[in-house]
C-alpha cells in the first residue's frame, strides 16, 4: 500500500518532533524549514569560539523530553547528557537582597525566613499548591485533545477550573502565602516563561515554580541546541526529508483541503496532510486565503517579546551565575509598561545566562559567553516605539546593574562583539506575528480549547503543531503539542470528511 504522505511547515522543535512522531507511524514526510538550520527559535548562534542560544537555556520537565524519545523508540540518555542546576537562579532586588531558589529544603529555610518570619511554611503550601496544579492539568487539561466546547467545559472539569484557580491571578494569589512583596515577586515572575504577567496570569501557574524545584531545572550538555540536534538526527533516522532554506509563500487551497505548498522561489508540493509549525496567526494571516478567523487573530492577546544581547566577552566574570534574574523595584509597573503599554519599562527587569559555568566549549578559554534577555513589549503600531532608543536604554540598565551589584564595571570595555535581537528581528527572523517572542497569550481565553486547535475548521487536512496553538508554549509543551497533533492526525486517518461521504451517498 502506498505510504500517506505529510509536509511539514517549519523545523521547529514541534515541527520536527511532529515529522518524526509521523514517521514513526508510517507517514513519508517531507519538513519545509525557511532557515538555513533546524530549531526555530531554539536555535543557536557561533560566533569566533562563543556559542549562544538564542532562546530557551532551561531544560525543564524531563518526563515529557522522555516520553518523546521513548516514542520514537529512543532512550533519552543515549542522546543527551542532562546535568541538574541547583541552586535553580539567583534572584537579584533593587535593594541589594539576593535569593538563591533551590530544591534544597534547609537553604530555602534560612535565606525565606530571614526575609518573613512565616514565609517558609508559605512556601511550603505553595510548592504543594503548585504541585496539585501541574499533576491536575497535565493529565485533564495540557496532555490531551479537545475535540469540542462540550469536552472541554464538562461537568467533570467544571469543578478543576476553580481547583486549579484558573480565574484567579497568580500575583494575588501569592498574597496567601507570603506578605513580602520581594517574595511574591521571586515566585511570580517565572510567568515570564509563558511571555505572560503575573497580573494576568492564571493562578494556575504556579505549577511552574514547582516543576523547577521538585522536577528540576536542567541543562543539556552542548546547550539547548544539543536536544534539536538530537531530534533531527531520529527524525532523519525514521526516514524525514528535511529541506532547508525554502520559505513557504502560500497554500493552495481546493474546497476544504490544502493541495500543496508554494515556495518563495516557485517550486510547489502537494502531500495528503500539511502541519503548520510556523507560528499559527502567521499562517492564518500570511499563507492561507483570507478569511474571518485570520482577522480574528488580531484581536486575540499576545505574549511580550524580548530584547536580547549576546555578548562574547574576552574575560571572565565568574560572579556571574548560570542563572540570574535582576528584578525591578517597582515590579507592577514594569509589568503594566510591558503588557499594557508595549514598551520597555522604565526601570527594566532582566535575566542573564552565563552558560561557562558548567560548559566550558561554550567560550573561548578564559573568556565569556554572556546572553542578556530584556522582556519588553510586543511590536504594535499605535504604539511608538523607537527600538534603537529602547535598546540603548537596555543596554545601559544592564551594564549599570551587572556593574552596582555584581561589580562587573568593566565589562563594556571586555566585550568584543555583540549580536542583538528585538521584537523586529523575532518576526523577520521567525514569522512571529506581532514579534511576540512566545506566540498567543496563555490566559483563560486563549487555554484549552479556547485556543486555536490544532486542525483547521475548515480545512480538514491541515493540522499546526508548536508555541502558538493547544497546549501552549515552552519547550516540553510544544513537545506535547507534537504528541497531541499527531494523535488527532491518526484518529482522523482513513475517515471519509463529512462533505465526501454526502457526494459519495448522492452517486449511489
Ligand atoms: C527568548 C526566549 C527564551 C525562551 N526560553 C525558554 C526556556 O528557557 N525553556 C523553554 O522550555 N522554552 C523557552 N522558550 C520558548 C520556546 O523557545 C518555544 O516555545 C519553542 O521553541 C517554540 O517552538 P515551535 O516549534 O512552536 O516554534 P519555532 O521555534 O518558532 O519554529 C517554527 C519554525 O517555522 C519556521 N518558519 C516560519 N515561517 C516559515 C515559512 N513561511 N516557511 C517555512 N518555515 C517557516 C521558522 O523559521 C521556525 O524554524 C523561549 C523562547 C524565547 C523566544
Amino acid at each position: 500500500m502506498q505510504k500517506q504522505t505529510a509536509l511539514v511547515i517549519g523545523a521547529g522543535i514541534g515541527g520536527i518532533a511532529t515529522a518524526a512522531r509521523l514517521a514513526k507511524n508510517g507517514y513519508e514526510v517531507t519538513v519545509l524549514e525557511k532557515e538555513a538550520t533546524p530549531g526555530g527559535r531554539c536555535n543557536q548562534i557561533v560566533r569566533d569560539g562563543h556559542r549562544f542560544d538564542i532562546g530557551p537555556t532551561l531544560f525543564l520537565m524531563p518526563e515529557i523530553w522522555e516520553e518523546t524519545f521513548a516514542s520514537l523508540g529512543e532512550k533519552m540518555s543515549d542522546h543527551l547528557e542532562l546535568t541538574r542546576i541547583d541552586p535553580t537562579y539567583k534572584v537579584h532586588f533593587e535593594d541589594g537582597l539576593q535569593l538563591q531558589l533551590t530544591s534544597d529544603i534547609g537553604k530555602m529555610q534560612t535565606q525565606l525566613e530571614k526575609v518573613e518570619k512565616t514565609a517558609f511554611t508559605g512556601f511550603l503550601s505553595y510548592i504543594a499548591e503548585g504541585g496539585k496544579h501541574y499533576k491536575v492539568s497535565l493529565e485533564k487539561f495540557v496532555g490531551r485533545n479537545f475535540y469540542n466546547i462540550f469536552e472541554y467545559f464538562s461537568l467533570g472539569n467544571l469543578p478543576l477550573l476553580f481547583q486549579l484557580k484558573a480565574l484567579q491571578k497568580h500575583y494575588a494569589n501569592t498574597s496567601r502565602f507570603f506578605k513580602d512583596e520581594r517574595l511574591k515577586a521571586a515566585f511570580t515572575f517565572q510567568n515570564m516563561y509563558l511571555g505572560l504577567s503575573p497580573y494576568d496570569a492564571p493562578a494556575t501557574y504556579s505549577l511552574l515554580q514547582y516543576t523547577e524545584l521538585a522536577e528540576g531545572v536542567w541543562y543539556p550538555k552542548g546547550g539547548l541546541y544539543a536536544p534539536i540536534l538530537a531530534l533531527v538526527k531520529i527524525a532523519e533516522k525514521l526516514g524525514v526529508r528535511f529541506i532547508y532554506n525554502a520559505p513557504v509563500k502560500k497554500l493552495n487551497v481546493e474546497g476544504a483541503r490544502i493541495k500543496g505548498v508554494k515556495l518563495e522561489d516557485g517550486r510547489e508540493f502537494s502531500a495528503d496532510i500539511f502541519v503548520g509549525n510556523a507560528d499559527l496567526p502567521y499562517i492564518y494571516k500570511e499563507l492561507l486565503p483570507p478569511s474571518s478567523e485570520a482577522k480574528k487573530m488580531d484581536d486575540k492577546l499576545y505574549t511580550c517579546s524580548t530584547i536580547m544581547f549576546y555578548w562574547g566577552v574576552d574575560k571572565e566574570y565568574s560572579q556571574v551565575a548560570l542563572h540570574n534574574v535582576f528584578l525591578a523595584g517597582d515590579y507592577k509597573a514594569s509589568f503594566d509598561q510591558i503588557f499594557k503599554d508595549h514598551t520597555l519599562p522604565e526601570v527594566p527587569s532582566f535575566y542573564v545566562h552565563a552558560p561557562t559555568r558548567v560548559d566550558q566549549n561554550a567560550a573561548p578559554q578564559e573568556e565569556e559567553t554572556l546572553i542578556v534577555l530584556v522582556p519588553v513589549g510586543h511590536l504594535d503600531a499605535r504604539s511608538r516605539q523607537d527600538w534603537d532608543a529602547l535598546v540603548n536604554r537596555a543596554r545601559e540598565t544592564v551594564f549599570a546593574r551587572l556593574a552596582k551589584e555584581l561589580g562587573a564595571d568593566d565589562l563594556r570595555e571586555h566585550i568584543k562583539f555583540e549580536i542583538m535581537y528585538q521584537p523586529e528581528t523575532w518576526k523577520e527572523r521567525f514569522n512571529l506575528e506581532k514579534g511576540a517572542a512566545f506566540g498567543l497569550s496563555h490566559n483563560f481565553w486563549q487555554v484549552g480549547y479556547l485556543r486555536p486547535q490544532n486542525r483547521h475548521k475548515e480545512y480538514k487536512n491541515l493540522y499546526f503543531a508548536g508555541a502558538s496553538t493547544h497546549p501552549g508554549t515552552g519547550l516540553p509543551i510544544v513537545l506535547l503539542s507534537a504528541r497531541l497533533t499527531t494523535d488527532r492526525i491518526l484518529k482522523e486517518a482513513g475517515t471519509i470528511p463529512v462533505q465526501n461521504l454526502n457526494y459519495a451517498i448522492s452517486q449511489v
